[in-house]
């Protein structure tokens, strides 16, 4: 095989909960050997774990979004990823995906990509892909700047969730991306059919400028980080978390961890967003795990009071300083 001079690189965005993760999940399994860098808002990382692939060179940049925060960071790590590529004779990987977080505007980081020069000469922009839930779209769409620049940056939409969409809903979100992406290539996923081949073929888009009101982030959003010392009685922690999603219908954004259950061979991942709390799934165990389950709850506001209901509704599996505001 002939090594390319630059290192492809695909963009993953899309907002809280849309399924990036799953995505870079169906991704990896078309045997490209792929290096994996993970921006997560909140500052205990999940994603990782939720990787069915833990073989692979990932990197995990959490605690603030690539956009603002943590911008800084991006550089140094493609940096030092292409001093390890370079450097083998074997190259451990062919391409690299970025996730970025469910808040993150893509606009800064596409600009360190493309127009820092070291990285430019090394690294070359082949996609960005945005992750668009059917149910909740078009309400993050109305609500969130950063989920109209994650549609409006995107060389191809995929829409997901598509199982428990509603007809309405398709055509709801149809009708808003006519205006906000009306060129942009657009596929639908559900649980059985993703079509990698097609959505990869999409070439990047010649870009494009933001409104103006995106070009500058300014998040409205914190998290908080949850710590399970003890594995909860999942039915009891679910329908806590049920309750608080009715509770905080527009603060509560995202929801996602692992949690242990008592008996030894069990983890699951734990997923809400928009409002719905998904059914756990369940983790295969590794060895490295340290079992102690942790969430993060991602939201516009209202953490300090979410604090105080965690900390009483889920005492017995709380240990000390469980909960951390960010
Ligand atoms: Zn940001």
């Amino acid at each position: 095989m002939i090594t390319p001079s630059r290192i492809p690189i695909i963009v993953l965005t899309g907002f809280l909960g849309s399924g990036k993760t799953t995505l870079l999940n169906r991704l990896l399994t078309d045997g490209i050997k792929t290096a994996v860098i993970i921006n997560e808002f909140g500052s205990t990382p999940v994603d990782q774990d939720l990787l069915k692939d833990q073989s692979i060179p990932m990197t995990v940049l959490s605690g603030g979004c690539l956009c603002c925060q943590i911008k800084g960071t991006l550089a140094p790590t493609l940096k030092n990823l292409w001093m390890a590529w370079n450097g083998a004779a074997e190259k451990p990987f062919a391409r690299l995906i970025i996730e970025a977080s469910g808040v993150a505007s893509p606009e800064p980081l596409l600009d360190t990509l493309l127009r820092e020069p070291w990285i430019a000469k090394r690294y070359a922009l082949q996609q960005t892909i945005a992750t668009l839930a059917i149910p909740s779209a078009c309400t993050q769409l109305d609500r969130h700047a950063e989920a109209r620049a994650q549609v409006a940056w995107a060389d191809a939409l995929l829409l997901t969730h598509a199982d428990w969409a509603e007809d309405s809903q398709i055509a709801e979100l149809s009708t808003h991306l006519k205006t906000l992406a009306p060129t942009t290539p657009t596929m639908v996923a559900t649980l059985d059919s993703f079509d990698a081949a097609g959505l990869l073929s999409v070439g990047p888009l010649p870009l494009r400028r933001l409104p103006s009101e995106a070009s500058s982030p300014e998040h409205n959003f914190r998290s908080l980080s949850l710590y399970l010392d003890h594995a909860p009685n999942l039915p009891h922690l679910q329908s806590v978390l049920q309750a608080l999603l009715a509770r905080y219908p527009d603060e509560l954004l995202r929801i996602k961890g692992i949690v242990y259950s008592p008996e030894p061979t069990e983890a699951w991942a734990i997923h809400a967003a928009a409002g719905r709390l998904y059914p756990p799934v369940n983790l295969p165990i590794r060895a490295d795990q340290d079992r102690c389950g942790r969430l993060i709850f991602i939201a516009r506001s209202g953490l300090e009071q979410l604090a105080k209901e965690l900390s009483i509704s889920l005492r017995p599996s709380l240990g000390q300083n469980a909960i951390r505001l960010n």
